[in-house]
């Protein structure tokens, strides 16, 4: 390791704080000759070690922090050991057969700065956000691929924006082993789901709400069912399921749409609604036409990806919570969410209150929710923390 980050004064406090991002702002200079990607220690303005990283000067975020261990070395042996804690943290997932698909891995809060690995099946999908990682890239399947239940395959998903930002290309392709099928098969909690790795949403299924549909099923036996942002039918299957009386999907995507209909004939579900279109025009329409319903879950994209579009998500999130709040029934639940990380908790459940106090209604909050326990919250990188929702009584 021949680079040295010096930050400037006053400036170590996160990094002290185990906080694993060095921002460009907070370095005075890069001493030695090194490239991005490369290994860097980072000190302070005295020259004191404070830790180790990788390094890429064309991002915002210089430095990813691997450990604050001077004598820890960053070989196939420090790799090799992040990885092991971070499947032993899922051991309880996987000796659960009704479910075998989860994230192995999730990236800073793993310890593991910008790497995604997800488990579907028998096989994984990897996703390297960032320059140091993506160098690293054939060493962490290598790793994988030899592990104790090596996968028979596993697939690349390099096609996250984000990557730009790193001055990366984005990419796809197999990386080791088999092929994966065009349309894996999954199970969640014993519901049957056929992925697509190769082009679905995020590396194909939406693993982070595995717990949230759970619960959402147990409000929606006998009940009239409307899910706003269903993609391929996630919490459709499991309200099916459940006994709902009947399911309406919306998405704008009809490629989602026709795997839901298909996720759902997988898994013997009556048939259910499966409408294209933009969520925000046909609830005013449902709204205009007074339908009702006795549940609306609603699960929207990522509406906030940096700080300056703040404003407008909250926008966003405030008007299809109002909508969904008047065709709501008394006494239905209103199941919401937001993966923006930039919206907290705090601000989201604000952002509701705002929706409840327009719509007239009396809104309980029954439970919150938040992402799966395989997609951890690191303490020391409240960053990790996304995916906020709220089960709410509607009267
Ligand atoms: N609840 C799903 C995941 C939803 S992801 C699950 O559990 O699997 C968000 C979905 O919203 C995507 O499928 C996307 O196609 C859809 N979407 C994005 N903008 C939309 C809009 N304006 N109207 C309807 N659907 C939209």
């Amino acid at each position: 390791m021949d680079g040295t980050v010096i930050l400037k004064p006053g400036r170590e406090k996160p990094v002290l704080n185990r906080h694993p991002w060095v921002f460009s702002g907070a370095i005075r200079r890069i001493e030695g000759d090194v490239e991005d990607g490369d290994l860097v220690r980072v000190a302070d303005s005295r020259s004191q070690y404070l830790a180790t990283g990788y390094l890429n000067r064309r991002s915002q975020i210089v430095v990813r922090l691997l450990t604050w261990h001077p004598e820890e070395e960053i070989d196939d042996s420090f790799w090799r050991r992040r990885l092991a804690r971070a499947v032993e943290g899922r051991v309880r997932l996987a000796e659960f057969p009704a479910t075998n698909a989860y994230r192995l891995v999730h990236a800073e809060a793993d310890g593991l700065p910008g790497l995604i690995v997800d488990r579907y099946g028998d096989w994984l999908v990897v996703q390297c956000l960032t320059l140091g990682m993506a160098r690293r890239r054939d060493q962490i399947v290598s790793i994988l691929a030899s592990s104790a239940d090596a996968p028979r395959g596993i697939y690349a998903r390099d096609d996250a924006d984000v990557r730009r930002k790193e001055g990366l290309a984005l990419e796809t392709g197999l990386l080791w082993g088999e092929e994966p099928p065009d349309l894996l098969e999954i199970v969640e909690d014993g519901h049957r789901f056929l992925v697509d790795v190769r082009a679905g949403h995020k590396t194909g299924f939406y693993l982070d709400q595995r717990d949230n549909r759970r619960k959402t099923s147990t409000l929606c036996g006998s009940a009239e069912v409307l899910d706003v942002f269903a993609y391929t039918g996630g919490f459709a299957v499991y309200a099916g399921q459940a006994g709902a009386h009947s399911v309406v999907n919306l998405d704008t995507s009809v490629e989602a749409l026709t795997l839901a209909e298909k996720n759902l004939a997988l898994n013997g579900c009556k048939p259910q609604e499966l409408i294209a279109g933009d969520a925000f025009q046909i609830l005013r329409d449902y709204r205009d036409q007074g339908r009702g319903f006795d549940v609306v879950i609603l699960d929207p994209p990522k509406f906030a990806a940096s700080r300056a579009q703040v404003v407008g998500a909250s926008r966003g999130y405030k008007d299809i919570n109002l909508l969904a709040l008047q065709l709501l029934r008394p006494g239905g639940y209103l199941v919401t969410f937001s993966c923006s990380g930039l919206v907290s908790a705090d601000l989201f459940q604000k952002i509701v209150f705002g929706a409840s106090v327009d719509a007239g209604r009396d809104v309980q909050v029954l439970e919150r929710l938040a992402q799966g326990s395989d997609h951890p919250v690191l303490l020391t990188f409240p960053e990790s923390a996304y995916l906020k929702g709220l089960i709410c009584r509607v009267w």
